[in-house]
């Protein structure tokens, strides 16, 4: 199994990153985890071939996590994608993507595909499955409005794969990640502690009880970019690959 940061940013553009967006592939899936505004340029600058992809998980609605979709699916439609695709995101995930199809292309939304897409609502806590690939959401802690805010737990092909979103510390990160063989986790500040985020140094405390079986961090403001070469952990960078 494999998995590639196609963009590990933050909404800031934090050290020139591009948004959220992660690759996974084995011998019989293909999904991405998060599609931010910058995904499909830096899809097509690392070669993935779109078409091949099956499911697209998206943790939450804000723009560095799920606003890439619009062009995705107008890529989709003008390369004559026929495979069907299936994208899977938090309650209320299907007015929220028609909603922001519309803003970005006016009656993209209404526009009869050439493909199959089945828009999924995932509830927090309900395993569901997706072909050969598992997924739990995990509710998580990020604002106030905007949400729900979802975390997965991946299962496909006998590994775990587990990633934090975005999030303050929340006790649900603990089942989200335990024994994972990669859990990816925000790390936003090195130990400053703020609301809807989480630092590097919360995390670390709570790594014990985690025990992840191997961590990278992502979406980190320039605060964690300044220190990558002290922090003792691993940070993932754009194009970066995880053999799993
Ligand atoms: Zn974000
Ligand atoms: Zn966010």
């Amino acid at each position: 199994m494999r998995l590639q940061f196609v963009g590990c940013g933050d909404a800031l553009g934090s050290g020139g990153r591009s948004n959220t967006c992660f690759h996974v592939t084995a011998d019989h899936v293909n999904f991405l985890i998060d599609c931010g505004a910058s995904s499909l340029p830096a899809l097509k600058r690392l070669g993935i071939v779109r078409d091949d992809i099956d499911l697209i998980l998206i943790t939450h609605f804000h723009g560095d996590h799920f606003a890439g979709l619009p062009f995705l699916l107008l890529d989709a439609q003008f390369t004559r994608r026929t495979r069907p695709l299936v994208i899977a995101g938090p309650p209320g995930i299907e007015t929220r993507l028609a909603q922001l199809r519309e803003a970005l292309f006016e009656n993209s939304s209404k526009t009869k595909q050439r493909f199959d897409l089945s828009v999924i609502a995932l509830e927090p806590e309900q395993k569901r499955a997706f072909g050969a690939i598992g997924v739990t959401p995990f509710p998580v802690v990020h604002g106030e409005s905007g949400g729900p805010f979802l975390a997965y737990r991946i299962e496909t092909e006998g590994r775990v794969i587990a990633y934090s979103a975005d999030t303050e510390w929340t006790e649900t990160l603990i089942p989200l990640g335990r024994d994972a063989d990669l859990l990816i986790a925000e790390a936003y500040y090195y130990d400053k502690v703020v609301k809807n985020h989480l630092s590097l140094k919360t995390l670390e405390a709570h790594l014990p009880e985690i025990r992840p079986k191997r961590l990278l961090l992502t979406h980190m403001s320039d605060d964690m970019l300044g220190r990558l070469d002290t922090l003792g952990y691993t940070a993932a960078s754009d194009g970066m690959i995880v053999e799993l």
